[in-house]
């Protein structure tokens, strides 16, 4: 299990091994059966996490994955300069560690040469990326990824609109790459300025709607996805429909919804908390518009032609392929790897149905 705070986790199991210290399991483990009781390790990682993955390329475990998809994930930082508060990750994960560029940059020319084709930037705040140490920030680390000569894409994790407002401007610039999927993740999380304080998160609905906007402008088939938790303490009628409103106006088109459950030793936890058949009926209303908005973005793709990366095979014989934007269009023929031009023929909420144009 995750450790959240070392007494809270050593009360249930024997013993507990923070996120960044994750090599150390097998040593604790040890230390267990030779008869130890609650042990646990906190130990930062001495090494750069991105240097260590380089170097334990495992091309056995990537070939096999090579056979059902040609996307994989790179972590460029761990940690976050975030402090919100509901949080539990920023426990377990620690202070922010970005990954230095050359090992990044050396893990993702490895997997090209592999014949990967869809690089997927994740950390637990992408915009945060480089603010720990003097050299690139997340704009300046794009740039140099999307100068890779190979065919690829790029597809760059959730953004904290916090940091995201510092570095918007140069993120845009950089996004006009055709490396770099037109996909924005910004969680807002909540559209009402007093919740977004109570949760610390360091912006204002104003500041996302700003990035939003700025992205919109400049990229007419932007693909937005948000992240809204429902039923933080505080959040009246008022509030929610503050919530409702700006998901009206902005229209992102994935939202990941969650209800707010206060997870142990973080302030939130102390706040009263909204009965849980509101919060049920809150979800309830916001999942119907997040669904009407996805129907509705979908049927304008009708007809149209998009060309599309096909980059997994699903479990039903068919295959997953994405657009520019990062769009899923499920296809019925096809090689994993292939760029192909696709007709939209069909949807369903969750994606659209293609057809290869011959
Ligand atoms: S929710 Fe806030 S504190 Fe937690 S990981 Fe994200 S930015 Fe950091």
């Amino acid at each position: 299990m995750p450790l959240i705070s070392p007494k809270l986790s050593l009360s249930i199991v024997d013993g507990a091994v923070a996120a960044r210290a994750i090599s150390k399991v097998s040593k604790i483990a040890e230390r267990i059966l030779k008869g130890e009781e609650k042990v646990f390790c906190l130990k930062p990682l001495q090494i750069d996490k991105a240097k260590e993955r380089v170097k334990n390329f495992s091309s056995l475990c990537l070939m096999k994955k090579l056979q059902n998809s040609v996307s994989e994930q790179v972590s460029i930082s761990e940690g976050c300069l975030g402090n919100c508060s509901y949080c539990t990750s920023k426990f377990a994960r620690g202070k922010l560690k970005s990954f230095y560029p050359t090992y990044i940059l050396k893990e993702i020319n490895q997997l090209l040469e592999y014949g990967f084709k869809e690089i997927q930037l994740t950390a637990q705040d992408t915009a945060v990326y480089g603010l720990d140490k003097n050299g690139p920030k997340l704009p300046q680390l794009l740039e140099e990824i999307s100068k890779i000569p190979a065919d690829f894409k790029i597809r760059v994790g959730m953004m904290n609109p916090k940091f995201a407002k510092l570095i918007y401007k140069d993120l845009i610039s950089v996004f006009h790459s055709n490396k770099i999927y037109k996909y924005l993740h910004l969680p807002v999380q909540s559209g009402d300025n007093k919740i977004l304080e109570k949760m610390k998160r360091g912006y204002r609905v104003e500041d996302f709607e700003k990035i939003v906007y700025e992205f919109k402008k400049e990229f007419d088939d932007l693909l937005l996805a948000t992240d809204i938790i429902v039923g933080f303490p505080g959040e009246d009628e008022k509030s929610f429909q503050k919530t409702v409103k700006l998901i009206e106006r902005v229209r992102p088109h994935i939202i990941n919804i969650t209800k707010f459950s206060p997870r142990p030793g973080t302030e939130a936890k102390n706040w009263q908390q909204l009965p849980q058949t509101l919060k049920n009926e809150r979800t309830k209303i916001l999942r119907e518009i997040s669904q009407d908005i996805r129907k509705e973005d979908n049927q304008k793709f009708l007809g149209k032609v998009f060309e599309v990366l096909i980059t997994e095979k699903r479990k039903n014989e068919t295959l997953l392929s994405r657009t520019n934007s990062f769009k899923a269009v499920i296809l019925k023929e096809g090689k994993i790897g292939e760029k192909q031009k696709v007709k939209i023929t069909d949807y369903k909420i969750n994606y659209l149905i293609g057809k290869i144009l011959n």
